[in-house]
C-alpha cells in the first residue's frame, strides 16, 4: 500500500519539478493531481497514451478498464505494448507499465467490459473519467453513468486521419445531446474496419491528457460543451460550441434523478 500523504515527498518534488516550476502551475496544482482519482475507459490507442502522460504528470490514482487482449495489429499505434505482450490483457500490461513509470501513484485495472452492472461502481467515486473506447454502446453507457453520477467526462475518439474531443461537466450538454442515439453513427466506424494512422489516436490522446491536467490541477474546462475537431490531413483544428438538446433522454433522466 502506498502511503497516502497529501503532501509531496522529496522524491516526488524532484519528479514533478519541471511542472512545479511552471508559471501558472504550482505546488497546490500538483497536490490536487496527487489527490485525484480517474478512470480510463479503453486501453487502446487513446487510453495507452492518455494513461502514460497522466501517470508521468502525477495523477494519484488511475483505474483502467479494458477486456481486450493485445494483438499484433495493435502495436502500430498502442505505444504501451511490445511484441512479447501479445496474448496478454491490455489493462494488465498497461497497469504494470504505469506502475514502473511512476511508483508514487496507485494503479488499478479491470480486465472486464464496462457494463450496466459495474458502471456505477466504477464511475461514481471518480474525479474524472476519460473515455477512449472503441464502440458506441460503451460510449453511451459511460456518458449516461457520468451524467447521472455528476462525474466529469472527457471523451476522445479517433479514426483514420480525424480526431475529436469534448468535455461533459456539471449541467453541460452530454454526449447524447451531441450524438442523439437514434442517429447513432455507424457501428462499423472503428479502427478494426476503417483503419487509422499511427499518429492520429496519439495526437487526440495527448490533447485529452492535457485537458485532464488543466481540469484536475487548475479547474479549467476549455472544452466544456465544445467539440474540438482535429483534421490530420490539413492539421487544422476547429472548436465548435454545442448546446444542450432539450429532447435528450439522458439529460432529462439525469435531471429527474439529481432533483431528488
Ligand atoms: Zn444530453
Amino acid at each position: 500500500m502506498m502511503d497516502m500523504d497529501l503532501e509531496l515527498n522529496e522524491s516526488e518534488m524532484h519528479l514533478y519539478s519541471r511542472q512545479i516550476l511552471l508559471d501558472g502551475w504550482d505546488l497546490e496544482a500538483q497536490e490536487k493531481l496527487k489527490l485525484a482519482n480517474i478512470l480510463i475507459v479503453g486501453c487502446g490507442g487513446i487510453g495507452c497514451t492518455t494513461a502514460e502522460l497522466l501517470a508521468r504528470a502525477g495523477v494519484g490514482k488511475i483505474s483502467l478498464i479494458d477486456a481486450d487482449i493485445i494483438e499484433i495489429s495493435n502495436l502500430q499505434r498502442q505505444i504501451a505494448y511490445v511484441e512479447p505482450d501479445i496474448g496478454f490483457y491490455k489493462a494488465e500490461i498497461l497497469a504494470k507499465r504505469l506502475q514502473q513509470i511512476n511508483p508514487f501513484i496507485q494503479v488499478e485495472h479491470y480486465t472486464s467490459r464496462l457494463d450496466q452492472q459495474n458502471a456505477q461502481m466504477l464511475i461514481s467515486q471518480q474525479d474524472l473519467v476519460l473515455d477512449g473506447c472503441d464502440n458506441f454502446a460503451t460510449r453511451y453507457l459511460v456518458n449516461q453513468t457520468c451524467t447521472h453520477a455528476q462525474t466529469p467526462l472527457i471523451s476522445a475518439s479517433a479514426i483514420g486521419f480525424q480526431g475529436q474531443l469534448f468535455m461533459v461537466e456539471g449541467d453541460s450538454a452530454c454526449y447524447e445531446c451531441l450524438f442523439p442515439k437514434g442517429q447513432q453513427q455507424n457501428e462499423s466506424l472503428r479502427c478494426a474496419d476503417s483503419g487509422v494512422l499511427a499518429t492520429t489516436p496519439n495526437v487526440i490522446a495527448s490533447l485529452q491528457a492535457h485537458h485532464a491536467l488543466l481540469y484536475l490541477g487548475l479547474g479549467r474546462t476549455p472544452l466544456k460543451q465544445k467539440l474540438l475537431l482535429w483534421d490530420g490531413l490539413t492539421m487544422k483544428q476547429r472548436i465548435l460550441a454545442f448546446e444542450k438538446d432539450q429532447d435528450c433522454t439522458n439529460c432529462q433522466l439525469s435531471h429527474t434523478a439529481n432533483a431528488d
